[in-house]
């Protein structure tokens, strides 16, 4: 059916196919699937893009610009999600090309993010970032702090629509217990949108009421 393409598209292609009937099982068509492509090359990404993929995710701003600048002019439909640690000193640029940032841990990257985003005239849809296993060398917010700190944010500013919560659950943890506890805090504060689940354990998130996905493995393979 695909021997047209090159092989490497093929493997990109069965495994976007896959994850697509996992995804039509769990009826789950409406979950955003995001690309999540850091590491990979322009040319790995080109062949998601010819397969329709529009929502990509990245981690760093510095990768980032090497790689999304040309594809967003090419591809103006294109969003870019951030799902890595802002620093602060880095929010011109993240402004610049992402449409939506997943990761808000702290109020003093908040009020660096708003005024720039202001200035850029760029709504921004954001998750706050939980740290639901209170690790420490993880970022987000504790869960003792989430319900104030989600309060302060979402009034905080216009151009900062704070649309959901988004975790990275403990390594060696079972999973289902942050996705359940991500669901409560954001239930409590009319939150409609999770950013949880990724190769490992999509469906389960899926299961536990994620709304956006980050898949990297299980659709472009191994990161090289
Ligand atoms: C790398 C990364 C992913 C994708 O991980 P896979 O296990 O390859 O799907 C998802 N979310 C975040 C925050 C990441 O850094």
């Amino acid at each position: 059916m695909n021997e047209h393409l090159p092989p490497i598209m093929t493997h990109i292609a069965d495994r976007l196919k896959t994850i697509q009937d996992t995804l039509a099982t769990l009826n789950a068509e409406d979950v955003r699937l995001i690309a999540v492509s850091k590491t990979q090359p322009v040319s790995i990404i080109q062949q998601a893009l010819d397969l329709g993929l529009r929502h990509f995710g990245e981690n760093r701003i510095q990768e980032s610009y090497e790689k999304w600048p040309n594809l967003k002019d090419r591809y103006p439909d294109v969003k870019l999600h951030l799902i890595g640690h802002l620093q602060s000193n880095k929010v011109k640029e993240a402004v610049q090309l992402f449409d939506v940032i997943h990761t808000l841990d702290s109020k003093r990257l908040i009020e660096k993010l708003a005024p720039e985003a202001a200035q850029q005239h760029k709504n921004l849809d954001c998750f706050i970032q939980i740290n639901t296993g209170e690790e420490p060398q993880k970022s987000g917010i504790l869960p003792t702090e989430a319900d104030e700190f989600i309060e302060w944010a979402k009034d905080f500013s216009p151009y900062l629509k704070i649309i959901g919560l988004m975790v990275i659950p403990p390594a060696q943890e079972p999973p289902s217990l942050h996705f359940g506890l991500l669901r409560t805090i954001a239930q409590r504060h009319n939150l409609s949108c999770l950013s949880m689940g990724m190769s490992d354990d999509y469906p389960l998130a899926i299961q536990l009421g994620a709304t956006h996905i980050r898949l990297g493995t299980v659709l472009f393979g191994a990161r090289l």
